[in-house]
This record gives structure tokens, sequence and C-alpha cells, in this order.
């Protein structure tokens, strides 16, 4: 929509006041201050409304324009795809389609692609493959439940939050859905076990045989993670982790489901964050930086097993995957997602996020100097500081005390986030995914705003 067709700031404002809700806002904030209206993005930069720039180290608020902003080419080929052939149902193909589901299997070496249209439905879409699967395989046996790890985020819709492992998230939907299992994070710098890496001997990952033998091996379907975990603190695991979790899922015949929702499409210096470890996913769930969020689109794939269970003669009771999603057949999101990935491999951007974020980790860590930085933590283009407010016990600072550092971020013209009120003591996390093309002085700059945002703020 041209600018010149907006309205003007006043009569917008009273609108946002009057009709909008906001996603993860308490509107009570708006009795103090006047909301942001963004209008422009180009590259790495984004416009609000009074013409304030901000280099935004936040990839649109929740780490997902992974090529940047303005890029005309998923523009146009959005463009021509509608004017081709808008709109068909998943039911059938279209060339888009085979041609995205056949980038994604050579990427991932998974070879099916089923796909929908948020991170939330792509993890609620394997929760119900792997259930089908098992009910098919074993019928009568109940192997359903799904395992995840406290920290963890997999979305917002019913399974998806109650496989979601921050409390604070599920507060007020309860009854949660049965079936979901929980095992403990695997951040070092808080380890559930008090022990110290690496004569820990991974027990954070070990700990999932342990709830096996509690829930009795036959009952559990899959184990969903975040690769490097993002909402929950940018928690890259030490490297023999997945080993380890994948040798107890493998002995247990359970399936592992690698939810690289944000991780995917070289935020994490690789172009899944699995592959920073030696691992083979059974399913791989997707969306964000799958069309860097120009348009909604997520994907679920599957391995040859999987798929092969639902290929089925009629007579066969349980039957084929019988689940739709509307948009999950929009082509005009296919045409995205491939030129999307064209430009990822083009302009190199996983390399870039690979050096940038290695440069952007390292002059981070020397903030580590600071009293009130407990933890540098990260991988790629993706990073967290943990603030403290007492370096030896490891207390977290306040939420108003980092919420004022990220504001004096943003003072200085730099977009950071802080956790949002999901765990308590994860308020005190700043996090940064700047987009993939970012530059050194543009890192330096991020670096620069954070060092004053915290030698000022008290
Ligand atoms: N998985 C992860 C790791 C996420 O971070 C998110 C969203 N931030 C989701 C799943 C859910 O994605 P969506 O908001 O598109 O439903």
């Amino acid at each position: 929509m041209p600018q010149d067709n907006w309205l003007n700031k006043a009569e917008l404002t009273k609108m946002h006041k009057e009709h909008l809700w906001l996603h993860l806002t308490n509107h009570k904030i708006f009795e103090q201050q006047e909301p942001q209206i963004m209008v422009k993005g180009k590259g790495c930069y984004v416009k609000d409304i009074d013409g304030n720039e901000y280099l935004d180290a936040l990839s649109g608020g929740v780490w997902c324009v992974n090529v940047g902003y303005g890029r005309e080419k998923i523009a146009k080929a959005v463009y021509e795809q509608l004017i081709e052939l808008a709109y068909y149902a998943g039911t059938a193909a279209t060339p888009p389609y085979i041609m995205l589901a056949t980038k994604l299997a050579s990427l991932t070496g998974l070879p099916k692609a089923f796909f929908s249209n948020s991170g939330s439905e792509a993890n609620e879409k394997a929760f119900k493959m792997a259930r089908q699967y098992f009910h098919k395989k074993y019928p009568g046996k109940n192997k359903y439940k799904i395992v995840y790890r406290y920290r963890d985020y997999h979305g917002t819709t019913f399974a998806a939050m109650s496989a979601t492992g921050q409390p604070e998230r599920r507060l007020g939907y309860e009854p949660l859905l049965e079936g979901f299992v929980e095992i403990p994070h695997a951040l070092c710098y808080r380890c559930h076990f008090n022990k110290t890496y690496p004569s820990c001997d991974i027990d954070c990952a070990r700990a999932l045989e342990d709830l096996i033998k509690k829930e009795t091996p036959e009952a559990i379907a899959a184990v969903i993670v975040e690769p490097i975990t993002a909402g929950g603190g940018i928690i890259p695991p030490v490297a023999e982790y997945y080993q380890v979790l994948q040798e107890i899922c493998k002995k247990y015949e359970i399936l592992l489901i690698m939810d690289e929702v944000v991780n995917g499409f070289g935020r994490t210096g690789k172009m899944f964050g699995h592959q920073h470890y030696n691992v083979e996913p059974d399913m791989i769930t997707m969306a964000k930086g799958i069309a860097s969020s120009y348009i909604p689109l997520s994907a679920t794939m599957a391995s040859q097993e999987i798929f092969d269970e639902f290929v089925v003669d009629l007579s066969d009771k349980l039957g084929y995957f019988r689940d739709i999603s509307t948009y999950g057949g929009c082509t005009a999101a296919f045409a995205a997602a491939l030129e999307n990935i064209k430009i990822i491999e083009e302009e190199n951007l996983v390399e870039n996020s690979a050096k940038m974020g290695e440069y952007l980790l390292g002059e981070l860590k020397e903030l580590e100097s600071l009293p009130m930085v407990g933890e540098v933590r990260g991988k790629g283009l993706f990073a967290g500081i943990e603030i403290v407010s007492d370096k030896k016990t490891k207390e977290p600072a306040s939420e108003d005390y980092v919420a004022r550092i990220v504001a004096e971020v943003k003072k200085q013209g730099v977009l950071i986030g802080k956790m949002n009120r999901s765990i308590p003591s994860l308020n005190n996390v700043l996090t940064m995914a700047p987009p993939l093309i970012i530059n050194k002085d543009e890192v330096n700059r991020i670096v620069t705003a954070i060092r004053n945002a915290l030698e000022k703020v008290k």
C-alpha cells in the first residue's frame, strides 16, 4: 500500500488504540506511551512513522526476515505466481509446490515435505504424524507421548503450547493436552544438575532415558527440540549433546523432531541449526526464514520410513495422513520461498552468517568483563547476553533493568530484544538475530550501542 494512501499518524494512532490487539503485549503500556507504527524496511533497516530509522538486530522482531527488507525479487516472484495461478489446494500439485518440496529435500536430506502456514502448525503436523505413525505401526500399543525440553518454545496452538517448556506461556490456558512430558534444558551456565562440562557426562541429554524408563519406553513417540534454543534464552548445547539424545531415541524407537523454525535458513551459520551437530533427525519443522517472512509458510519434513507407513491400501483403517491446511497450498508462498532460498544461496548468506556471527560473538564476549554480564552465548547471527545482578550467584537482573537497557539501545538507533515474560528468570537475556546480510560496520554499531547502554543504565 503506497504511503500516500495512508491516514495520518493521529488517525492511525486513534484507530490502533480502539481496534488493535497486539501480539504478546499488555496494552496497559499505552496509558503511558504512544504506540510505535513501522512504515518501511530496506536491507537491515526499518523506519517508523516519525521517520526514526533503526538498525533492526531482530530481523522483524521475531528473528525471521533473514534476507533483509525490500527484496524486489521476492515481491516479483509472488506477483508473477499470483497472476499465473493464485491458488490451488495442497491436495493437487502445482509447479512451485513440487519445486519447493524438492529443494527442501535436497537441503535437509529428508525426502518428504508437508506444507502449512506457521511454525506452530508445522509442529502440530509433526506430532500428528508421529502419533499416527506408531498407532499404525504398533496397533493398540499407545506409543503417543511427546517429550519436550524445559525452556524450549514450539508455538501457541494447544499441542505446540503443551510441548512448550515455558510455564508462563501456559498460564491461564489450562488444562493443557495430555501426553506431553518434560526433560531439563541443556544450558551449562545454569546446569540443572549443578555439574560442569565435560565431567557432567551430558546428564541433561541422559535425562531422556530416565524419563523414558519412568514413563515406560512403549509410551513415547517422539522428542522435539530446538537445535539451538531461541526464546528460552539462546542455548547452543555442547557438541556431544544431540548424539547422546539420538542414541537414546534409537534405542527405544523414538522419533527425533528438530524444530528449525528459528534456526533454519542460515540463522546459526549453517543452513539448519542441527547441522552443527552429528545428528540425523527423523523430522524437521521450519517456518520464518523459509520465505524470510515475506509471506506465511511453514513445512514439516519427514523421512521416507515415516512417509511409507502412510501409503496404504483402502482396507487400512487408520489410513493415510488425513490432514490439510488451506494455505498450505498457497502457490505464491512457495514461489516466495524458492526465490528467498535462491537469494540465500547466491549471496552466500549462510557463510556471511557464520563469518559475521563469529565476529559478533567475539565482540560481545568482550562485554563479559562488565559486572552485569553473566554470559554471552550464540552461534552464527544469533546471540544472547545474560544480564545478572550478581555475577557470583548468577542472580538474574530485574526485568525492569533489562527493559531499560533495551530502551537505551533503541535510543541509539538499534533494535535488540529481551525474552518476553516467558520464564521469569529468562527475562534477563538480551537477544540479537540481525538479517544475514549484515556487515562488519553494522555489527560494530550493535555492539557499541549495547556497550554504551550497559555503561549508562543504572
Ligand atoms: N518454534 C519456534 C522455535 C519458535 O520460535 C516459534 C515462534 N517464535 C514457533 C515454533 C511458532 O511459530 P509461529 O509463531 O509461526 O506459530
